[in-house]
């Protein structure tokens, strides 16, 4: 599979590890875009949700989400997840993640 996040799950492609379960796998963005930057992804490749016949796994990555922000002590200064889905959204990774932002205030609407 010739897929940058598959590849980072099998450790073909090293990344800073943050979560890691039998279905789902949390790194540091390689370009943070605040001081929490991290990429959750399900393990089996899907490009977006509209792959994905199991909602139970979106439902799982946001309860490592939650975990994360707690253990990064951004859940009380408030923090913000983003799917990128396809072109319009600049989606740039074809295999579904979630971007977990935080650490400072964050503009408000996106551009
Ligand atoms: P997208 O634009 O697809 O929603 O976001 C892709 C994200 O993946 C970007 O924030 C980008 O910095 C990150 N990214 C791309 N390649 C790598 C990589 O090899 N390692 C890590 N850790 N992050 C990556
Ligand atoms: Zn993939």
């Amino acid at each position: 599979m010739d897929c940058i996040f598959c590849k980072i799950v099998n450790k073909e492609i090293p990344s800073s590890v943050v979560y890691e379960d039998d279905k789902a796998l949390a790194f540091n963005d390689i370009a943070p875009q605040a001081p929490v930057h991290i990429i959750i992804i399900p393990k089996i490749h899907v490009t977006t949700v509209a792959e994905l016949d199991d909602m139970d796994v979106i439902r799982d990555l946001y309860y490592v989400m939650k975990k994360i922000a707690e253990e990064k002590g951004i859940a009380e200064t408030g923090y913000r997840i983003v799917v990128n889905h396809g072109k319009d959204a600049g989606q740039a990774v074809p295999h579904l993640h979630f971007h977990l932002l935080g650490g400072r205030p964050l503009k408000w609407p996106p551009g």
